[in-house]
């Protein structure tokens, strides 16, 4: 079964996409936590980074990123953040690379550690 980023992706449920070629989709998260929340997804359906083949579609991710901060503007700067599995949080087994700008971004892990 198709997963939800795929159907996005195929037109099937809406979402805005900001750029795309032929390895990667990035469309506007839906619950963005800053001013600019893109997620990079991969066209092919890899559940997520434990699963990418090692000749896989990093380049890809961080190609299409590269490309992204320059169309957007983000000028000073942006972040890449892939949540891989539970303790990371991931909610879509799709491979997907959150960029987050348009704002100076607290420091990384700002949010803590639950024990
Ligand atoms: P992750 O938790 O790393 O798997 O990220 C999944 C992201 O997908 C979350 O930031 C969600 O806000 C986002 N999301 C969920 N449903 C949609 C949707 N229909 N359109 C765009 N983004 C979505």
């Amino acid at each position: 079964m198709a997963t939800l980023f795929t159907k996005i992706i195929n037109g099937e449920i809406p979402g805005e996409i900001v750029y795309q070629n032929e390895h990667v989709v990035a469309i506007k998260d839906i619950q963005p936590m800053a001013p600019v929340h893109v997620l990079i997804v991969t066209r092919a359906e890899i559940p997520g980074l434990s699963e990418l083949p090692d000749a896989g579609d990093h380049t890809h991710i961080l190609n299409a990123a590269k490309k992204i901060g320059e169309q957007l503007g983000l000028t000073s700067g942006y972040r890449l953040v892939i949540n891989n599995g539970v303790d990371a949080g991931q909610t879509v087994p799709h491979l997907h690379a959150h960029l987050l700008g348009g704002a100076k971004l607290g420091g990384f892990g700002e949010e803590g550690v639950e024990h």
